[in-house]
């Protein structure tokens, strides 16, 4: 039936019915046997040296292929994961399947340098077996812990705060990044960016969208990097989608970008030739 009616309708038809079912499903033993079942895969996204062209690092991003309902993206299963607890399951995965790739990769490539940016939700960075997870995560896979980064978002840093500094501090004394992601997005204070030991700003992709175009947004953009060089921050543009976005970017002297106008998220052999650095 839904194959009959116009193309916007089929989809806003299917999207209703993803979301239903959704609902009616239970997600929490859903989502466990995805982990098990390996219905759980990780694309990665190209992050750009902006001066060179280089790929620098990938950032892992995870997709669910469920039989039922296909490809479910993060933003319907995390906040659901989180709920039940399965974000701990999901996380540890995610983190020793995207060091493993990118350990491959660096023996592939030579690149010893390559790194990967990791997100982790507030609830999985609360819980006491984090670190170690880490930990593990870097010793099986053989990845250097300086090539490895945690991607924060600034709301799940300040949940928690004297916790989360502390297990900042123990994963800085590993040597592992800290990004914060999204960032501008949130309720962030000087007082409270001050305290973390962050290593890299990732400057939300809404600032990004109308760079080239509004004088505020530039004005912002070009705040954050200056305040991040003073603070010993590396920036991160994220949702490049255009030329002039990268060229304005570059002007401001941003380190690195992220987006659409550079290469979309990867499944890993499609995103090879990226970081070997035989494609641009
Ligand atoms: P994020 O970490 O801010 O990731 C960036 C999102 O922007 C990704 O969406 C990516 O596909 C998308 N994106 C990249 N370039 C562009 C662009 O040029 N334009 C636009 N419009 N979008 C772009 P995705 O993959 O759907 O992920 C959504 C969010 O889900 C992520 O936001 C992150 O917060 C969360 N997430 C993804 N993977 C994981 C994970 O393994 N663990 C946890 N805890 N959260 C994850
Ligand atoms: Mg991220
Ligand atoms: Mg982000
Ligand atoms: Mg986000």
């Amino acid at each position: 039936r839904a194959k009959k009616v116009g193309g916007n309708r089929v989809e806003r038809y299917s999207a209703q019915m993803n979301e239903e079912a959704l609902h009616r499903l239970e997600m929490d033993s859903h989502l466990r046997k995805a982990v098990e079942e390996n219905e759980l895969f990780l694309c990665y996204q190209p992050i750009v040296d902006i001066h060179t062209g280089a790929v620098k690092a990938t950032e892992a991003l995870v997709r669910w292929r469920h039989p039922k309902l296909g490809l479910v993206r993060p933003d319907e299963f995390i906040p659901l994961a989180e709920e039940t607890g399965v974000i701990h399951e999901i996380g540890r995965w995610v983190l020793r399947t995207a060091c493993l790739q990118t350990k491959r990769w660096q023996k592939m490539t030579g690149n010893d340098d390559l790194a990967v940016f990791v997100n982790v939700s507030a609830v999985q960075f609360q819980h006491e077996r984090f670190v170690g997870d880490v930990k593990q995560a870097l010793r099986q896979s053989q990845l250097p812990p300086s090539c490895l980064h945690l991607e924060l978002t600034e709301h799940s840093m300040l949940r928690h705060l004297p916790s989360t500094l502390r297990t900042m501090d123990e994963l800085r004394r590993l040597g592992v990044g800290i990004a914060v992601d999204d960032f501008g997005s949130g309720y962030s204070s000087f007082h409270y960016l001050k305290q973390l030991p962050a290593t890299i700003l990732k400057i939300d992709r809404a600032f990004i969208e109308h760079l080239h175009t509004n004088a505020s947004d530039e004005a912002i953009v070009k705040a954050m990097i200056t305040m991040g060089r003073g603070l010993g921050l590396e920036t991160i543009a994220e949702g490049v989608e255009t030329v002039e976005q990268l060229d304005r970017l570059r002007d401001l002297q941003c380190t690195y970008a992220q987006g659409y106008a550079l290469c979309p998220p990867l499944m890993a052999e499609e995103a090879t030739p990226y970081v070997a650095g035989v494609r641009k």
